[in-house]
């Protein structure tokens, strides 16, 4: 099976350096393996989406050098690559998945969510959703469908016990407590699916081999693992990339100074320099060489030699 990759970003702002970091992790891995990589836009946020940032994305990564074989503007085999044009197969999946008694209509009201979580705090338990119209009757359901609410559909959590381990590349086994995961959301009220179901539906109906993402994505893996067990797939192979640190060792940010590709592109830096400081940021190439080429990079660049803490980026 030959490798592919995605590169995923949310077009609701310029493209940061940690998201170049990440993508760059990918397409090397894609590369390197003779792979494809994809380049999907997940504009289902939207209030936050704007076609001026997808545009500002693909033009900082073909500045950058970070090719694409399949993709929004491109097309591909397995398109269309913008979450927006994918609503009718999230669709159909979550049909599935009701069909199937994997997911099921929710129809408590914001107050009542929150009720359930102070009620959960208050006994010193994780606030979460109670499962309360997991046990709806038909005659409940078709209540409160005539008083117009209109409901979330939830992913029903296995509540068999037990543990879901990411076997993830770079970080090893993580293991998840089932217990811990409430029947999260599928798809909100007005329609529109959540993060978990689409980047899920994408990911399997574009047969991406392995999600090379940011770790601030491991907290759903379980779930999406869920979600692939339940359509009765495999899942993919996962790599969670460590997050980038200022070099006072908090989270990188406007503070540390500039911190989209755009900016250091105004400021003259070239992409390879770019590519080549960002690839050392958490991966040691063999001979511990600092200057390398972009096809040096390439040929040497093993997920295995990525390091699972967090690597400091310093402008200076
Ligand atoms: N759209 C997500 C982001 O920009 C990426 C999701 C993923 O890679 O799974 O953070
Ligand atoms: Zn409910």
């Amino acid at each position: 099976m030959s490798v592919r990759v995605r590169f995923a970003p949310s077009p609701t702002g310029y493209l940061h350096i940690g998201n170049v970091h990440t993508a760059l992790f990918s397409w090397l891995f894609a590369r390197h393996n003779g792979g494809r990589f994809v380049l999907r836009i997940e504009d289902t946020d939207v209030d936050r989406s704007e076609a001026r940032y997808e545009a500002a994305i693909l033009d900082e990564l073909r500045w950058l050098g970070l090719d694409w074989d399949e993709g929004v503007d491109k097309g591909g085999p397995y398109g269309p690559y913008r979450q927006s044009e994918r609503l009718e197969l999230y669709a159909q999946y979550a049909q599935r998945l009701l069909d199937t008694g994997h997911a099921y209509w929710c129809y408590c009201t914001r107050e009542e969510i929150e009720a359930q979580r102070d009620a959960a705090l208050r006994a010193g338990r994780a606030p979460r959703y109670n499962g309360h119209c997991r046990r709806l009757s038909e005659a409940e359901r078709r209540r409160r469908e005539q008083a117009g609410i209109k409901p979330v559909l939830r992913f029903r959590v296995p509540d068999t016990g037990g543990d879901i381990v990411v076997e993830d590349l770079i970080r090893g086994p993580i293991r998840f407590s089932l217990a811990d995961l409430d029947d999260f959301v599928l798809v909100r009220s007005n329609g529109v699916p959540l993060y978990n179901l689409a980047v899920t539906v994408d990911d399997l109906t574009m047969r991406i081999t392995h999600i090379i993402r940011a770790e601030e994505h491991l907290s759903n893996t379980p779930r999406q693992i869920l979600i692939y067990q339940a359509l009765g797939e495999a899942p993919p192979v996962f790599a969670h990339v460590s997050m980038l640190l200022g070099p006072d060792r908090t989270k990188l940010s406007k503070r540390h100074g500039a911190a989209s590709i755009s900016e250091f592109r105004g400021q003259g830096y070239l992409p390879e320099a770019i590519l080549n400081y960002l690839a050392l940021l958490g991966w040691t190439p063999p001979g511990g060489q600092e200057i390398l080429s972009v096809p040096e990079i390439i040929r040497q660049f093993d997920l295995g030699r990525v390091s699972h803490s967090p690597a400091v980026f310093d402008v200076n």
